[in-house]
């Protein structure tokens, strides 16, 4: 690791400037060794024309450098802008969303003061792929995306972290009794890598429960590994229930690039009055300075923060029944400062093993896969008269003869043969086709798809059903 390392700097919009100032007084004070590189993204670059918030020869910079800093930005309402965020974590491959979520009772009011947990989110793939699509008038659909490489890679990353951190257990949140394929996948690699930790303590909870239990009992949890909607959501729970979402930071940790910041966003009502909070941004900023081996200089600024918490010196959005002076961001960074080297006696000091994490890297599954054409489900948009499906059924069958018409589901429910009348049916119609010799092609496909467009009917799209290895790889329909 570089001795003092580029770190990309950005010092966002509204309250950005004056708390990235605190924490770099903060950083200086404390003896970070970090050389900055200054760039200027956000709402003058989404004004200025560039409609996702930076400019081109920008990237560069954020490139080359291993860590950035980013302190919250502003997205300008309407006009079609994008999140800035989304587009620096997926353009740079950042995979991993790192969110601690601690409690500091009495100082931030939290009925769990024991409560010590990270959630970690994997944060390029699942529903945030962003593949959607409408074929029917009446249906939408978003693809879920899980890769065997990506759960593989966030999975590791988990133990990896509970390792270099001092943390002793590791639950994976899935939805793996419904989604067998994907959330399946998901908690199967989970599994698979615990065996190589055996110094860590796992289990696996269904999402459902497993929420429940964050809000309910968080101090039960140590890291928490899931797949990226469910991880926006539980690390969202989790920071309400510490008491104060303005506390925490949050990593997005790539192979080559890393980013750090608050949770907050910008907080234009406050911006320019002193009266901002810079501990989100600190907090981010010492997770930064873990990851680049300065654990000494992280434990020493947390811990003065902690004490000065524990002093009473609060900012205004944490002034109450524990605080002895209200302060302002500068006044709050310099108590900080004030107090390095101490360490706090009612909360817990933090303690951070010198130890460098290993990224894991993304590895390809380069050995030829066992896979065979099984059928194909074709989709279809149709909207008779009745949309009763023995008609379908019908007239489908008129259409295949390479082919037999196995069932037909409407919403994953299966409507024919032997639907029940009661069941709701859209203009969206999975039909599965199984081919009548032992052996078909993506030609048979082809074939198929050209008799039903002859017949007249509006196909929508089609997806292959493989099996793997002998395993019956796709979904059955429901009451299949
Ligand atoms: P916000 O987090 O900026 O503010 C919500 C409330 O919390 C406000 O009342 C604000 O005054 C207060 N607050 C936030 N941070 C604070 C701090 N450090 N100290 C004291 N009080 C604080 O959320 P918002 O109002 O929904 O969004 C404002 C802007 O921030 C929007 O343009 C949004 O797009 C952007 N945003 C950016 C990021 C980011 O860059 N990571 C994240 C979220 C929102």
């Amino acid at each position: 690791m570089n001795e003092t390392p580029n770190v990309t700097l950005a010092r966002g919009d509204g309250i950005g400037p004056e708390i990235t100032d605190a924490v770099l007084n903060i950083l200086d004070s404390a003896g970070a060794r970090l050389n900055f590189e200054e760039i200027q993204i956000g709402e003058t670059q989404f004004l200025s024309g560039h409609k996702s918030g930076i400019a081109p020869e920008t990237w560069e910079t954020i490139r080359k450098n291993p860590v950035f800093l980013k302190a919250p930005i502003t997205t300008p309402l309407g006009g079609g802008y994008k999140s800035l965020n989304v587009t620096i974590r997926k353009s740079l491959n950042l995979f991993a969303n790192v969110r601690p979520s601690r409690a500091y009772a009495p100082y931030v009011p939290c009925q769990f003061e024991n409560m010590d947990l990270v959630v970690i989110r994997e944060n390029e793939e699942d529903l945030y792929a962003g593949i959607e699509h409408q074929q029917t008038a009446e249906v939408t659909q978003v693809l879920k995306l899980i890769t065997r490489p990506g759960c593989e890679r966030i999975v590791r990353y988990a133990f990896e972290y509970a390792r270099a951190h001092g943390r002793k257990h590791v639950t994976c949140m899935t939805k793996n009794n419904i989604m067998k394929h994907t959330d399946g996948l998901f908690s199967k690699v989970f599994h698979e890598i615990a065996q190589e930790y055996p110094d860590i303590q796992n289990d696996h909870q269904i999402i459902d429960i497993g929420a429940a239990r964050v809000a309910a009992e968080p101090h039960k949890f140590d890291v928490i590994v899931t797949l990226n909607l469910y991880g926006d959501i539980i690390s969202d729970i989790a920071s309400q229930v510490t008491g104060s979402v303005g506390l925490a930071g949050s990593a997005n940790i790539g192979e080559h690039v890393s980013m750090f910041e608050a949770v907050h966003g910008s907080a234009p009502d406050i911006a320019g009055k002193d009266l901002a909070n810079p501990s989100g941004l600190l907090l981010g900023a010492t997770q930064m300075l873990v990851h680049l081996g300065q654990q000494d200089v992280a434990q020493r600024i947390e811990n003065a923060w902690l004490k000065t918490l524990e002093d009473g010196v609060h900012t205004g959005d944490l002034f109450g029944a524990q605080s002895t002076q209200r302060v302002g961001c500068k006044a709050f960074a310099k108590a900080i400062a004030e107090r390095l080297g101490e360490e706090p006696k009612a909360l817990k000091p933090v303690h951070y093993e010198p130890k460098t994490m290993v990224i894991p890297k993304s590895r390809p599954i380069l050995t030829p896969s066992d896979k065979k054409l099984e059928g194909v489900d074709v989709f279809i948009d149709w909207n008779q008269t009745g949309r009763i499906p023995a008609k379908l059924a019908q007239e489908l069958a008129a259409a295949g003869d390479e082919w037999r018409l196995k069932m037909i589901t409407n919403r994953g429910v299966k409507v024919w043969p032997e639907g029940m009348p009661e069941t709701f049916c859209t203009d969206h119609w999975r039909c599965r086709f199984l081919p009548v010799r032992p052996e078909v092609s993506n030609g048979d496909i082809v074939s198929l798809l050209a008799n039903l467009h002859a017949a007249g009917f509006d196909v929508i799209k089609t997806e292959n059903l493989y099996s793997f290895a002998g395993e019956r790889a796709y979904s059955l329909g429901q009451g299949e």
